[in-house]
């Protein structure tokens, strides 16, 4: 049978595996795909371990996404840009790294009806999450995105980047009063019970989404309600999202997310 990992440091909270396996039964696949913890110096060797053993693929979580950029033969454009790579293929006993995440949220967000095109979007955060779904968002034909982000100057190097006149920098406390029609949480921030310190009028009607997911909604997306936004979205969707795009690279059949999704939750 075919043999897929998802390895991380740690590993055991990754829903991954049961988004994979429900996937494989729903286009009648046979796969099997297991989450696998890597020591922190063990993420080349394991990765080369499983590809002469026959593996065929693999997603890379966190912290390993920059490192597999870098034991890739061959990398996707989007892999390129947002540095990092949470998808691998083996084929012929070549690695190829390729990124999902961006096109997991761009699909969330247009199957939460959230439009894009023309929108003002500003991205909180320039990590490895933000860097992923510049291109898969600016593809969506924003009017603009702005990037905010603490440390500024990461902000700028991210736009600098992409060369692009819809992409603008700025720190958390410059917003001043822009209106943005969908804001983006990529910060980790939610995580440590932190929202990004931006002021609460940019929240009025607005679209918010954090990358984060949780039982509960995330510090960031209460506070957006709370401060009256339009609709708030959590993380979960991205995830079903990016292991879809994932699979569909894998197999060349695209599972269906809605029920899965629905599963998870
Ligand atoms: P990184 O560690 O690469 O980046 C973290 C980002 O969060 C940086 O921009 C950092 O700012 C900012 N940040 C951290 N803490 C705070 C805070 N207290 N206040 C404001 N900003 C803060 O992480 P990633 O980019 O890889 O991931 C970001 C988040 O996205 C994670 O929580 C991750 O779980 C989630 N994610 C979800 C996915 C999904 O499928 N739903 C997929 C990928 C990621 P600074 O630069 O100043 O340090």
């Amino acid at each position: 049978m075919d043999q897929y990992r998802v390895y991380g440091n740690p590993i055991k909270q990754s829903r991954s595996p049961i988004i994979h396996q429900t996937f494989a039964q729903q286009t009648q696949q046979q796969l099997n795909y297991k989450s696998e913890y890597v020591e922190l110096d063990q993420f080349e060797q394991t990765v080369k371990e499983f590809v002469t053993n026959g593996g065929k693929g693999a997603n890379i979580t966190v912290p390993f996404k920059e490192q597999a950029l870098t034991i890739c033969d061959q990398l996707t454009e989007r892999a390129k840009l947002a540095g990092a790579v949470n998808t691998l293929s083996f084929i012929d006993g070549k690695i190829l790294g390729d990124n999902t995440d961006g096109q997991g949220l761009v699909q969330d967000l247009l199957n939460n009806n959230v439009q894009l095109k023309n929108s003002r979007i500003l991205l909180l955060g320039a990590g490895g999450a933000a860097k992923g779904v510049v291109l898969p968002l600016l593809a969506q034909q924003p009017e603009t995105i702005v990037i905010a982000n603490r440390t500024i100057a990461k902000a700028e190097s991210l736009i600098n980047n992409f060369n692009n006149n819809k992409l603008s920098a700025l720190g958390f406390l410059e917003l001043g009063n822009e209106k943005f029609d969908l804001i983006i949480n990529a910060t980790s921030a939610s995580l440590s019970g932190n929202v990004p310190p931006i002021a609460k009028e940019l929240l009025a009607n607005t679209d918010c989404y954090d990358m984060v997911y949780g039982k509960e909604l995330t510090p960031f997306l209460s506070w957006a309600k709370e401060n009256g936004a339009k609709k708030v979205i959590d993380g979960l969707g991205m995830l079903v999202g990016q292991a879809a795009e994932s699979f569909r690279i894998w197999r060349g059949v695209q599972p269906e997310v809605a029920t899965v999704l629905q599963k998870l939750r």
